[in-house]
């Protein structure tokens, strides 16, 4: 075989320009490969759901688009305009906004938000962020009310969707870097300041021995008294801001977002360990717990 220089080249010319692209890729993840990873995983769960939602309709507004059955399309008016309402407090909390409108996701029955989890008979919610979606369990499903009027004043009240809204946000936002027990907090913290709800139950009381932070930092979901650690982890999170400010909270997102591990972070802006704050928090808590029972 014959082989000319200009051959050579037009062989070496695309293998140079492969290697530079991958060279460019791996320039750009390599500090964060487990980003870009989770990255990957998320978008590809995010069009595998919506790919999956033949029977669905789809209404969109400027942020939004809502996917729901026949039988919801009393409510799509009502989840667009709750979440185009948190929308603006949800981002500027985080400080971030996605790069595309949400996709929420009207689940007509329990049953089938259960079937999209693969969960158990026992486990319920009203909303879920999983996966770059936000799914909700149909209104119609969770209010008793008569009329579509009385409905609506129970939805606008108790919907989750600044919740899980914030869950996007911070997720889009950070990839995946954080604790389960930080992105509960900062979500019913925002909540919380968008709706003023708060979840309560009187198994959350504070009389009672309180999960440690390893509980809560390796075993969240397994957790048994699950009203005990949200409400552990909304007070944790509303301690940080209160003891450090408004702008350490806010510094420890941006961080989190940077890429920068929970506990680097946590040290970066508050100058201490995260067991240190919250063996402060939790003596905090027990010496104000009668006011904090109060107020809740
Ligand atoms: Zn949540």
């Amino acid at each position: 075989m014959n082989v000319t220089a200009s051959s050579l080249s037009r062989i070496w010319f695309p293998v140079l320009i492969l290697l530079s692209l991958l060279g460019g890729i791996v320039w750009f993840c390599w500090p964060h490969p487990q980003r870009a990873v989770y990255s990957l995983y998320r978008e590809r769960g995010r069009s595998r759901t919506l790919a999956g939602l033949e029977q669905y309709e789809m209404r969109a507004s400027p942020h939004v688009e809502v996917y729901y059955t026949e039988q919801d399309e009393n409510v799509v008016d009502w989840v667009l305009k709750a979440t185009e309402a948190a929308y603006l407090p949800v981002t500027e909390a985080i400080g971030h906004e996605p790069p595309v409108r949400v996709p929420v996701i009207i689940y007509p029955s329990r049953d089938e938000l259960r079937t999209a989890f693969g969960w158990s008979n026992g486990e319920s919610a009203m909303g879920v962020y999983w996966s770059g979606t936000v799914r909700l369990l149909s209104p119609n499903v969770w209010i008793n009310e008569k009329t579509d009027k009385e409905k609506r004043k129970v939805f606008d009240r108790l919907n989750p969707i600044a919740h899980e809204l914030t869950h996007y946000v911070f997720d889009y936002l950070t990839d995946g870097n954080y604790p389960r027990w930080f992105t509960e907090g900062l979500a019913q913290r925002v909540e919380y300041h968008h709706t003023g709800y708060l979840w309560l139950e009187p198994e959350s009381t504070l009389n009672q021995p309180l999960y440690s932070l390893r509980d809560l930092e390796e075993r969240f979901d397994q957790l048994q008294n699950q009203p005990l650690a949200y409400r552990q982890s909304f007070l944790l999170v509303d301690y940080l801001a209160r003891v450090y400010g408004e702008e350490s909270l806010a510094g420890l997102v941006d961080r989190l977002g940077e890429g920068i591990r929970f506990a680097d972070a946590v040290h970066q802006i508050t100058g201490n360990s995260m067991s240190t704050i919250y063996s402060d928090w939790h003596s905090w808590t027990i010496n104000h717990s009668g006011e904090l029972e109060a107020a809740g």
